[in-house]
């Protein structure tokens, strides 16, 4: 046999999916007994009420597929949110929302934007469709120029990272509303991280059937590994969005986990407090050891120093057993993000910087 086996099937396979290289999660290691500041998960534990409700549905078995609609999550995020439950989707995680989102409204051909630097599977989603990419580099404040809400032929979806990864910046709502008024193309603003930002988008989905969002349970709920999000959109679009969606998109454990987790709402609030006072300190930390470092709205920080390449600080770090995420755009340039971890974890991490500086 001359080639590899697999190779006469590629020739029935999307060309598009060969092409493309597919989205590179940050990493895990499986060893213990690193300080993990890299992926932007939440140090501390989750609300003590989701293990209970985990444990509740084990008892009483898996036998039974799960509710599709995740009702009663969706009845306890309305609550939170103070909106209908039938303006939520639920989703295995929000990069599941995206998807969903993206096929519903993104066909081969069509264009999809989003800005750069930015989250990296946007364009992976776009690959997947084979929709063309068309990305709109922030300015120099990390503010967007008007061609980013400019309307054209194919353009079919938007995506907005608000707070953006991996600069922990923000675009004000007051700027959003103003250009969404003069655009038709359907938005989906990501909030991934706005538990940690002043404010959200939320109201906008109330008054533009355009504007959609996604959260997620992974970063401020602290439950990365169980994976949930959901979508807010009008309840209109929601319903098309279902049919897209796989019928049991969501377990019944992590139902059940994210439920409890949205009710404890006090929970919520303590860990935030406590990951802004680090996140405060921790950039403060980091100026004073000489980094250029952007305000940040959201549980990590985006730095830089103008005298050592952060690809090498990168390495020295990980050599201590610090893990942090080293981004190196095209085009662009490159730096460290740093999520913010407990105040003994960001101990470690300006130690160890102290000794490599
Ligand atoms: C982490 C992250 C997500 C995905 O979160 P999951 O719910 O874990 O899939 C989505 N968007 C951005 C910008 C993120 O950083």
């Amino acid at each position: 046999m001359n080639y590899p086996v697999g190779c006469m099937v590629y020739s029935f396979m999307r060309p598009n999916i060969l092409k493309m290289e597919g989205y590179v999660p940050g990493e895990q290691p499986q060893e213990d007994g690193y300080i993990k500041l890299n992926t932007n998960e939440n140090p501390y534990p989750p609300s003590p009420r989701v293990a209970e409700a985990i444990t509740e549905v084990l008892r009483r078995g898996l036998q039974k597929y799960p509710d599709p609609l995740a009702t009663k999550f969706r009845k306890t995020a309305a609550t939170v949110l103070g909106v209908d439950p039938d303006w939520i989707l639920a989703g295995n995680g929000s990069d599941d929302v995206l998807t969903i989102v993206t096929r519903a409204f993104v066909g081969e051909g069509d264009q999809i934007r989003y800005p750069y630097p930015s989250y990296l599977l946007y364009s992976v989603l776009a690959q997947l469709q084979n929709a063309d990419s068309e990305f709109v580099l922030f300015e120099k404040d990390w503010s967007l120029g008007s061609s980013f809400w400019k309307e054209k032929e194919r353009l079919k979806l938007i995506y907005l990272a608000n707070p953006n990864s991996p600069s922990g910046t923000m675009i004000s709502k007051d700027v959003i509303k103003r250009e969404i008024e003069h655009l038709r193309c359907p938005i989906l603003i990501d909030e991934a991280y706005v538990d940690f930002a002043e404010e959200s988008c939320l109201d906008l989905v109330r008054e533009y059937e355009h504007v959609m969002i996604s959260r997620t349970l992974s970063k401020s709920y602290a439950l990365a590994g169980l994976r949930f999000g959901f979508l807010i959109a009008q309840p209109h679009i929601i319903r098309e969005l279902r049919k897209v969606k796989d019928s049991y998109n969501c377990d019944a454990l992590a139902i059940a986990g994210a439920t409890a987790a949205l009710s404890d709402q006090e929970w919520l609030q303590e860990t935030r407090r406590k990951i802004l006072a680090t996140r405060e300190r921790l950039m403060r930390e980091l100026r004073g050891l000489g980094f250029d470092v952007l305000p940040s709205q959201a549980n990590f920080v985006w730095c830089s120093h103008p005298e050592r390449a952060s690809k090498e600080i990168y390495e020295r770090l990980k050599a201590r057993k610090v893990l942090v995420r080293y981004m190196n755009y095209p085009g662009w340039g490159d730096g460290l993000r740093i999520t913010v971890g407990t105040d003994a974890e960001v101990d470690g991490l300006l130690n160890s910087l102290r000794e490599i500086l």
